[in-house]
């Protein structure tokens, strides 16, 4: 069985999804590891790096396994074989049309986003991986952005008070958001609608702001807030905000629009040169004025919403992402190297998004 490597074509993508340090685990395994040509130019790693881990390099398109990182465009699904099993960020929530194109391909297509938030499918858990890359670029962005020090300082010229940041969603990437945060010495405070995070907020060193309103859904998910609710928080969130040098957001509810909470007034309300920075703004944006892609001033606020940070960061995103790639892909296969799909798995089932019919036969 290959396992084939491909080139992004998606713009700005700079990841890629396998590693020549994890080729040799594949080939261990008894599959064959075939790379596209430049597939790794994205993070500097020539075709002959991986050639000396162990791969060849050629058509990685028509193997049996395909790791990606982003959705297949069209073209792409066409180069792909009948039977063949695709692997990487496929939108299952969002793009209906491409998970339907997977499917008549003939395609067995697995999203790392529906990978079940388990104790066990831990290593596989790109979205995990990739949201702590997310959460620790947007901290640089908005240290770089703010016009005044993240850090206290006291210098013959005077002391300058650390920065006021604020952190709206309380996952991954807000933890690590977070954590950053108070690495490059601002006061940071976390915010969720899931009380149990605030421990978990406490422990990386932020504060907790509490706003009384508690929404926890299915899977360890937040839930949607109801009308009230969400008036309410935007309400108190409005006050809050007009505290904090630094606003970062990645609250998102899956399969929804993320939910708004910073309103234009909350940014009228903070002081002139604060940012914004907004890490939904693919699902939407969490904050009012947010442009996604763009990085706009109003208000003499800063409102960036960059899209695809992991992607500015590509060295470490590639290496983490292809060991969670690669714990899936040692989950589907036999010890000799075939095809195992087991739809008995939960991880498999979860992951599972399209051709799961003709997998299993
Ligand atoms: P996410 O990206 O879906 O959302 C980011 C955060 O936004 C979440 O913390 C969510 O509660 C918050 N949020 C949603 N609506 C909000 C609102 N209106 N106001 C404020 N905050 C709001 O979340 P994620 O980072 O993917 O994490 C989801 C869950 O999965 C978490 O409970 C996390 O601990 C859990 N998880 C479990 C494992 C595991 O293996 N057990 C691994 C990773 C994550």
């Amino acid at each position: 069985l290959t396992v084939g490597v491909v080139r992004e074509s998606l713009p700005g993508e700079r990841r890629v999804a396998l590693v020549p340090r994890l080729v040799d685990r594949l080939v261990r395994r008894g599959l064959r590891v075939v790379v596209e040509p430049g597939a790794g130019a994205g993070v500097l790693l020539a075709d002959s790096v991986f050639e000396q881990a162990g791969a060849e390099i050629g058509d990685a398109w028509q193997a049996g396994i395909v790791l990606k990182v982003a959705p297949p465009t069209a073209d792409e699904v066409a180069r792909l074989k009948r039977g063949a099993v695709l692997i990487g960020f496929l939108k299952p929530l969002s793009d209906v049309d491409g998970i339907a194109a997977l499917d008549r391909a003939g395609v067995t297509a697995f999203a790392v986003e529906s990978i079940p938030r388990i104790t066990r499918a831990q290593a596989m858990d790109a979205l995990s991986s990739q949201s702590s890359v997310a959460g620790y670029r947007a901290v640089l962005l908005a240290a770089d952005r703010l016009i005044r020090f993240f850090p206290m300082l006291t210098t013959a010229a005077g002391t300058v008070p650390p920065a006021n940041v604020l952190v709206l969603g309380a996952g991954v990437a807000g933890l690590q958001a977070l954590a950053t945060a108070k690495r490059l010495g601002s006061r940071p405070t976390g915010y969720d609608v899931r009380p149990e995070v605030a421990d978990q907020v406490r422990s990386v060193g932020a504060n907790w702001l509490d706003l009384g309103i508690e929404a926890v859904g299915e899977g360890g998910y937040a839930r949607e807030l109801t009308e009230e609710e969400r008036a309410e928080q935007q309400r108190r969130l409005t006050e809050a905000i007009t505290r904090f040098d630094v606003v970062i957001t990645t609250a998102l509810v899956p399969g929804r629009k993320a939910p708004t909470l910073v309103t234009e007034e909350a940014v009228r309300g903070m002081p002139a040169g604060a940012v914004v920075v907004d890490l939904a703004g693919e699902s939407g944006g969490n904050c009012e004025l947010t442009e996604p892609g763009k990085d706009v001033v109003v208000h003499d606020v800063t409102i960036c919403s960059p899209l695809n940070l992991p992607a500015e960061m590509p060295g470490h995103a590639s290496e983490l992402y292809a060991r969670n790639l690669t714990e899936l892909v040692e989950l589907l296969v036999d010890g000799d190297g075939g095809l195992a799909i087991d739809f008995a798995d939960e991880i498999v089932a979860g992951a599972c998004v399209a051709g799961r019919e003709r997998g299993a036969a």
